[in-house]
């Protein structure tokens, strides 16, 4: 059952175009399917952003509901035309090259604290289920086989186009391909395609011959075999409302006989680099795995979540440097509050065990993942660190707690301040190691302990001129990179 201290979650429908209630099928199982990457490269800022937002999605729902209690499925492609090509040109086998990108992608998301999803299906493991799928297709008079191809009959679904809401010519025109001799109409769209293996494509036998599925049909019936005919939520990037989500909706409900194919569609806005659109010649294209040499994973996280997610992003180097800056502040604040934790331990440990996420907080995030408001509620909390009276260490504590858990309902502060302020980027200029730097500091003690106050300040300006900022606290000295 639902968390009872929470208000309701209102999600933007894209099917509708209305901000609906969210009321799960089942309470006790809520369902989430999210479009994942077709693994033939690294992947870019742009693909993250669905990620990151899903995420947060996730998240809101495993409190709302359970953690136990939520089903979220984001499937890997790794069947397609250009993972074939790539393949080839690098001269390794398709199951080498998206096994490596799968991993790359795996330990770049994480960095953005992305949580695994409770299922990862990957298409090549689902092709006896999407060849049902297209065999029930054909029997129920929505598809057809024509030359080793079998394709989907657009005009055989009457509310086709629903999703895109897309007009019959707009159809035509949005195939953008020349009318294959094989299709009946210009609108039908691939389920099954021959391969030819002597060009090392992939391929399994089939009713239909030798081939490999198209790639809607993927996402059809692996939802349908870990989310069921009808689920709750459908989300993905506004890239895929057309065609990939109208071909989904149109092969799941046909093959279900069913209304509809999941309750809520979300997607979430375009994403440009330095205000264009991403290209390698701009040399505005950033990979994740580049970021992440520049920059700490929750910065990029946080630049992805200050824009509303059904917004356009502009995202920028200049914003990753002023989002590590807010980033900064907030681990400042966490430092004040751990030193009254650090001063009464015990109080600390059992408020650890309580709940302290503001309901104000969360039903930001329940209205439609606002997360620019979440975030600015966060430096709110940071505030109290630095301006307000300060009031009791008890109070300090709980503030401590507070903006830990409602950071990490966003992914966010998931570091200890001292190794967020002591992170460096990969490719940055050889200076002091942590271990020299620890050394350095314990000499320093050394000397105040014998009074030998000159050794102890030529220590300081050295560390100081190496950027290194040193604070004494009850607990010891503690250093940063500044
Ligand atoms: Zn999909």
């Amino acid at each position: 059952m639902p968390n009872q201290n929470t208000n309701p979650i209102h999600i933007h429908d894209t099917l509708s175009r209305e901000k609906r209630r969210f009321e799960p099928i089942d309470p006790a199982n809520v369902r989430i399917y999210v479009c994942g990457p077709t693994v033939y490269d690294l992947a870019h800022i742009g693909n993250a952003r669905p990620i990151v937002v899903f995420d947060v999605m996730v998240r809101l729902l495993r409190l709302v509901y359970g953690a136990d209690h939520v089903t979220y499925v984001r499937n890997v492609t790794d069947i397609d035309d250009k993972i074939n090509a790539r393949a080839h040109e690098r001269g390794i086998t398709i199951r080498d090259l998206t096994n490596d990108t799968l991993n790359v992608f795996h330990s770049d998301i994480e960095a953005l604290n992305a949580l695994p999803p409770d299922i990862e299906p990957r298409a090549t493991e689902y092709i006896l289920p999407m060849q049902d799928m297209i065999q029930v297709l054909i029997d129920k008079g929505n598809a057809y086989e024509k030359d080793g191809h079998v394709l989907f009959n657009v005009p055989s679904m009457s509310e086709y186009g629903k999703l895109s809401r897309r007009k019959r010519d707009e159809l035509i025109a949005g195939a953008r391909v020349e009318v294959a001799p094989y299709k009946k109409d210009p609108a039908d769209f691939v389920l099954w395609k021959p391969s030819d293996p002597a060009k090392g494509e992939p391929g399994w036998d089939s009713p239909w011959g030798y081939g490999r599925p198209g790639w809607h049909i993927e996402c059809s019936a692996m939802s349908r075999a870990h989310l069921g005919e009808v689920f709750d939520i459908h989300g993905g990037g506004l890239d895929l409302i057309f065609p990939h989500h109208e071909n989904e909706i149109a092969q799941s409900r046909c093959a279900h006989d069913a209304p509809t194919m999941a309750n809520y569609w979300m997607h979430n806005g375009y994403l440009m680099a330095e205000g264009e659109k991403m290209s390698k010649s701009l040399g505005n294209f950033y990979t994740v795995n580049e970021l992440l040499q520049e920059f700490p994973g929750e910065a990029i996280r946080l630049l992805l979540l200050k824009t509303h997610y059904r917004q356009p992003l502009d995202f920028t180097k200049d914003g990753l440097v002023e989002a590590k800056r807010e980033l900064d502040k907030l681990y400042r604040a966490l430092q004040v509050f751990d030193e009254a934790s650090a001063r009464m331990p015990e109080f600390s440990e059992r408020a650890a065990k309580d709940n302290h996420i503001d309901e104000k907080f969360i039903d930001y995030l329940c209205n439609d993942l606002n997360t620019p408001q979440a975030i600015a509620d966060l430096h709110m909390m940071a505030n109290t660190a630095f301006h307000n009276d300060k009031g009791s260490d008890e109070g300090l504590i709980l503030m401590a707690h507070e903006l830990r858990q409602s950071g990490d309902l966003l992914g966010l502060l998931k570091m200890n301040p001292e190794d967020w302020f002591k992170w460096l980027p990969a490719g940055a200029a050889e200076g002091l190691s942590d271990d020299d730097i620890d050394a350095k500091i314990a000499a320093r003690t050394e000397a105040r302990k014998n009074k030998d106050f000159a050794a102890s300040d030529t220590t300081r300006d050295e560390l100081q001129a190496a950027g290194i900022v040193l604070e004494d606290g009850p607990s010891g000295t503690t250093w940063r990179r500044g």
